[in-house]
């Protein structure tokens, strides 16, 4: 484990207002180890560096600690969580956050349980589905202090997928990229209807990173109409 690096994750977590201890610097890299183990046989991701995981998954999915969304007890679901991002890091820089992770793919998620329990978290609710059916799953839908996701869909499909399971004056947190304000100007039938307004447009200082990355936050407003989300495909292949 490179002393530099370790230096980095923790001087950005430190930049970002979280509290980190060794028990925190340990999860993120054993984290890390068995992403690059899995991925080996799996699909996982295409960055292993030491590194480049830090800043590229750690630290990108964490960033936004810095605005105050996430701290204290916080129901969070990650829709589309992939390899954990940007839930697990959520979880590990605030172990009180009671995390869902969602993913389409039973792969992914067997992957997301081995890493639970390699970091010692037993309280994580493991999902396998597609948002669109979850979404309508009573225990499910409207239940969430917080619903988040990065790399998923466009912003007028993302919305219908995520913001059907934020209860009314909670948050979607939705991490894109630099094309953030053009998806914003194509997602305004989706933001009406779904009943959500922007609060925060929020642009991320990663280290090394020359493109900045920006993070939506919206806050709920009203009931999400009964027939959002739509059956699965829907959304994607007819966007609101
Ligand atoms: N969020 C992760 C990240 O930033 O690294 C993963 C991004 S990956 C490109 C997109 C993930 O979303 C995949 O794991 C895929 O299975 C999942 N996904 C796509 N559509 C979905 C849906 N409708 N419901 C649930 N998961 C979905």
């Amino acid at each position: 484990m490179s002393e530099e690096n370790i230096k980095l994750l923790r001087d950005g977590l430190k930049n970002y207002k979280i509290d980190c201890d060794d028990i925190m610097l340990d999860r993120f890299e054993t984290y890390r180890e068995i992403l690059v183990d899995f991925n080996q046989h799996m699909n996982l991701t295409g960055i292993t560096d030491q590194r480049e995981v830090y800043i590229k998954h750690f630290l990108d999915s964490v960033a936004i600690f810095k605005h105050g969304y996430l701290t204290g007890d916080l129901s969070v679901i990650d829709v589309g969580t992939g390899a954990g991002f940007p839930g697990l890091p959520f979880k590990i820089a605030n172990p009180d956050i009671e995390l869902t992770l969602l993913d389409s793919l039973n792969k992914r998620i067997n992957f997301l349980k081995e890493v639970g329990r390699g970091i010692g978290f037993d309280d994580i609710d493991y999902v396998h589905g597609r948002a669109e059916e979850i979404g309508q799953n009573k225990d499910y839908r409207q239940k969430f202090d917080i619903a988040t996701a990065r790399a998923v869909a466009n912003l007028p499909v993302l919305l219908e997928l995520c913001v059907p399971f934020v209860k009314i004056g909670g948050f979607f947190i939705c991490l894109k990229g630099p094309n953030a304000v053009k998806e914003l100007e194509e997602a305004q039938n989706a933001i009406k209807i779904l009943g959500v307004k922007l609060v925060e447009l929020i642009e991320v200082d990663l280290p090394d990173e020359e493109l900045k990355h920006t993070v939506l936050i919206f806050k709920k407003e009203k009931n999400t109409p009964i027939k959002y989300p739509r059956k699965a495909g829907k959304p994607s292949k007819n966007p609101l």
